[in-house]
């Protein structure tokens, strides 16, 4: 088994020298990949058990940056053809499968960690904006989820189809960080943001951020952009659970 350091130095040693780094990555997807202007090269767990025919073709496409000529292609190719890596590939696949299949009915993706309290607040912020900014058009029903996993991502709309063909929505989830004071125009922003998916989704089967969901994005007033690099505080410590409730505006109390 290789270490990535012991991958580095057998790399540098066939002359790939743009390479400052090797990651191994343990995913169900990418074989691999150069990043930070071809001087990270990210590699598949998988092939710490690589030979040193297979490191012979990393070196290759370190020193080529990228798959651009018949050498680099038939390397690529010799690399993501590696029986060890369809079977771990396999692997990861069934792993992921059977924790999807452990979680309760009902927690398809995310885990809900709101407290009885915030699931309310959620609700009721929900309901405001589906009255205010989306004329009553979206669902009642559809659940506003906290979820404590997600790391920088801020929220998600669950889109389904039934087996006719009718589009519906599983969920809502939002980052519960977004519950945390100082938080409150992202947390605004972020709902209106999935709401505005719901509606694009419903009315047009998009699930993206084009033109549609951006015209819905402007009629509710929030970014017509993605939930990228927003200023959002976290939490210090992960381990800690959010449970604070924000003080609901008056309008929204009373309707
Ligand atoms: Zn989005």
């Amino acid at each position: 088994m290789l270490t990535a350091t012991d991958f580095l130095h057998e790399i540098h040693s066939r002359g790939a020298s743009r390479i400052r780094r090797v990651r191994f990555r343990k995913n169900r997807s990418t074989i691999w990949s150069l990043t930070q202007d071809g001087t990270v090269l990210n590699v598949h767990d998988a092939y710490r058990r690589a030979s040193s025919a297979l490191l012979d073709a990393f070196a290759i496409l370190a020193i080529e940056g990228e798959v651009r000529s018949a050498t680099s292609l038939s390397a690529a190719q010799q690399i993501s053809s590696w029986p060890e890596l369809a079977a771990e590939m396999q692997r990861l696949r069934e792993a992921h499968d059977e924790r999807k299949r452990d979680r309760a009915p009902g927690e398809d993706i995310t885990h809900c960690c709101a407290t009885p309290e915030q699931r309310a607040y959620l609700r009721a912020a929900y309901r405001y904006f589906n009255h205010t900014r989306f004329d009553g058009a979206l669902p009642l029903d559809i659940p506003v989820r906290l979820s404590n996993r997600m790391r920088s991502a801020l929220g998600h709309m669950m889109p389904a189809e039934k087996r006719d063909g009718t589009r519906y929505v599983v969920e809502i989830a939002l980052n519960c960080d977004l519950m945390l004071a100082g938080n409150g125009a992202e947390r605004a922003d972020t709902l209106l943001h999935e709401m505005a998916h719901v509606a694009d989704w419903l009315e047009s089967g998009e699930r993206g951020h084009g033109a549609s969901w951006r015209a819905w994005a402007r009629r509710a007033g929030c970014q017509p952009t993605r939930l990228y690099e927003r200023p959002v505080r976290y939490r210090r410590n992960r381990r800690q659970s959010v449970v604070r409730v924000p003080p609901l505006p008056r309008s929204i109390q009373e309707l």
